[in-house]
């Protein structure tokens, strides 16, 4: 008879033998900018996260950096919006602030990401520039590079354009390296799908669209051949690294990126992932220290070599990874 379960009976056998392990540097911890100072706001629908002002945002990061969590993804939340996004896109804005103050502060054992795309400063709410009710593709390119090109200023070591735009990485591409940012890398959000999973990030970044939704850019989650497409583009346009998103629902889609391309991955345990392991946990319905690393794990055992989560501080913090 074969006996799998030789290998399995104690725990010193079963540690030696795993076949994958997350550690926590492969761990990024998202957060919410704010203009302003002073700002501690938590989310109702994201228990354990905040927006928050600068000043703020440094004191969360450095105790975070302590407990082990050595890479950032920051969202911009502007006051302002039009049609055009200026406040994104303008230099110094609240982001290029964050990155600035945040490198001050934490020099290289921070790695910082910076979210690239219009929606959290438009006044529509979509992610590109609007025209006649549709998303207008190239006209969105040259905003989109300028966004980066704030945040590689400011010293962001990674830039990341969510807005799927096509195009859009080489755009930023070529507007980086004109300018001397040749050192800052670009990870894609290649398969990023139209999905029910962001209900809660809206609230928290303030960008959902005012009309319509964002299906004529976003992927359709019936399609992962259509997936390894758009990151076989970005791939060819010049990203440093991949991205899959939401990622619990589409592991299948992270192995396919996987075994397609050479390149590192990432996997965005999006928000409304998190926000039902918080609700089912504070009811007592599932056991958050070991729910949690099951769900990241099963994104690394996936193929994603970082993980994007606001599980991160907890699950560092509490020792639910290590
Ligand atoms: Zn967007």
């Amino acid at each position: 008879m074969h006996r799998l379960r030789r290998l399995r009976r104690t725990p010193a056998l079963r540690e030696s033998l795993a076949e994958t392990r997350l550690r926590p540097e492969q761990l990024v911890q998202g957060h919410f900018v704010v203009e302003g100072t002073g700002v501690d706001a938590p989310l109702d629908a994201m228990p354990g996260v905040s927006r928050q002002s600068v000043d703020r945002l440094v004191e969360t990061v450095r105790a975070d950096l302590d407990l082990g969590v050595r890479a950032v993804l920051l969202f911009g939340v502007y006051e302002h919006k039009d049609d055009h996004a200026s406040a994104a896109t303008k230099r110094g804005n609240c982001v290029a602030h964050a990155v600035e103050e945040l490198r001050k502060a934490c020099g290289e054992d921070l790695t910082i990401v910076t979210d690239v795309c219009l929606c959290g400063a438009t006044d529509h709410g979509h992610c590109g520039v609007l025209r006649h009710g549709y998303v207008q593709n190239d006209e969105s390119l040259p905003l989109l590079a300028e966004m980066a090109l704030s945040h590689a200023r400011a010293g962001a070591d990674v830039v990341a354009p969510s807005d799927m735009m096509d195009g859009r990485v080489a755009a930023i591409r070529a507007r980086l390296d004109e300018v001397g940012f040749a050192n800052t890398a670009i990870l894609a959000y290649s398969s990023k799908f139209a999905s029910a999973f962001y209900g809660p990030f809206r609230e928290a970044a303030d960008s959902a669209p005012k009309s319509g939704d964002r299906r004529s850019y976003q992927l359709d989650f019936r399609n992962a051949r259509e997936a390894l497409r758009e990151s076989l583009v970005d791939e060819e346009e010049g990203a440093d690294m991949l991205m899959v998103k939401p990622a619990m629902s589409y592991l299948d889609v992270i192995a396919a990126v996987r075994e397609s391309t050479l390149l590192p991955l990432a996997a965005y345990n999006v928000s409304g992932e998190y926000s039902m392991v918080k609700a089912a946990a504070a009811r007592g319905w599932v056991d958050e220290a070991r729910i949690v690393p099951e769900i990241l794990g099963s994104m690394a055992r996936a193929g994603a070599d970082w993980i994007l989560t606001y599980h991160a501080r907890e699950a560092l913090g509490e020792g639910w990874i290590a």
